[in-house]
């Protein structure tokens, strides 16, 4: 596996693979890997001949008082990781090589950018945006992979993508989850085991809602009203169960292509999960860290 701190070195690596007509595949990732990342790579490698896996904790998507200082880390085991999964090229940027200066310039992700997500952490969108632009650019992927898991960064770097003429083909791939039924996260490494316990209330409300509605009710508030009776519980402070569209709208009817997106703190952690109504969190693929 080739490694890579600089960006003009990453440039020139995919430059020369091109020249050899491979198609690169791109999985940007924070690192702290685990399988839910590790399936991206899977992914990739069945629609690419090369596969590259960025490894960045990007100072800009995290808010003065969040948890960026103390996000885990462990570079020695993610590159292990990103090897015996078969990654070719592991970019793994310095702050200072990636942002040689504060950029004064970033990337404004619009009205969506605004909701859910970004109400709860106002300016992180434009951080995750301008990150994913300036690696987008940087590796000249053909293909780059992400997770539904953070469902609205999917829907925004697909727009970005699609009105900024990237001309990158853009894949979301399920959310991978622990057999209890727990999105993995590098994050779960905060929860101690009570909390731990107390984190299922989010895919089990995801759950009752879906079955209620496989059950026959459509009214979104109806279906909210439920999720939100099974995220009430001890330990969980629950911020957020909608009901969205594709594009993050409410929705006045829940159907097959609904999204519920649900955000709850449990102690200090703060979780997000969701699930698309019609596919079903029984389809969601099972791994553990
Ligand atoms: P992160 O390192 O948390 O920024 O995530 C990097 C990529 O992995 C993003 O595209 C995430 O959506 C994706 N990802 C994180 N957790 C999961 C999961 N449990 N299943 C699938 N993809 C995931």
């Amino acid at each position: 596996m080739r490694e890579i701190a600089a960006p003009a070195e990453m440039r020139e690596w995919t430059r020369q693979e091109r020249r050899s007509g491979h198609r690169i595949g791109f999985v940007p990732t924070m690192g702290f890997l685990h399988e839910g990342h590790l399936q991206l790579v899977d992914r990739s490698r069945a629609r690419a001949d090369r596969v590259v896996l960025s490894n960045f904790v990007n100072p800009l998507q995290f808010g003065p008082a969040e948890d960026f200082a103390r996000y885990p880390r462990d570079p020695g085991r993610d590159r292990d990781l990103a090897a015996s999964r078969g990654v070719d090229c592991y970019f793994a940027p310095t702050t200072a090589l990636l942002y040689p200066e504060p950029p004064l310039v970033q990337l404004a992700p619009g009205p969506m950018g605004d909701t859910l997500e970004g109400a709860a952490r106002p300016g992180h969108f434009a951080g995750v945006l301008t990150v994913v632009a300036k690696l987008l650019h940087i590796v000249g992927p053909d293909l780059a992979v992400f997770g539904r898991k953070d469902y609205q960064q999917a829907t925004l770097v697909r727009r970005m993508v699609a009105d900024l003429d990237f001309g990158i083909e853009i894949d979301v791939a399920p959310t991978v989850r622990e057999l209890d039924g727990l999105a993995l996260s590098s994050r779960n490494t905060y929860l101690s085991a009570d909390e731990r316990r107390a984190a299922l209330a989010l895919p089990r409300a995801l759950r009752a809602v879906e079955q209620t509605w496989r059950g026959g009710e459509a009214d979104p508030a109806a279906l909210a009203r439920r999720g939100h009776e099974v995220l009430r519980a001890p330990g969980v402070a629950p911020e957020y169960l909608v009901l969205v569209d594709a594009e993050l709208r409410a929705v006045a009817r829940a159907d097959a292509r609904t999204v519920v997106v649900v955000a709850a703190r449990v102690g200090a952690t703060r979780l997000i999960d969701n699930v698309i109504l019609g596919e079903g969190m029984a389809a969601d693929p099972a791994g553990r860290r």
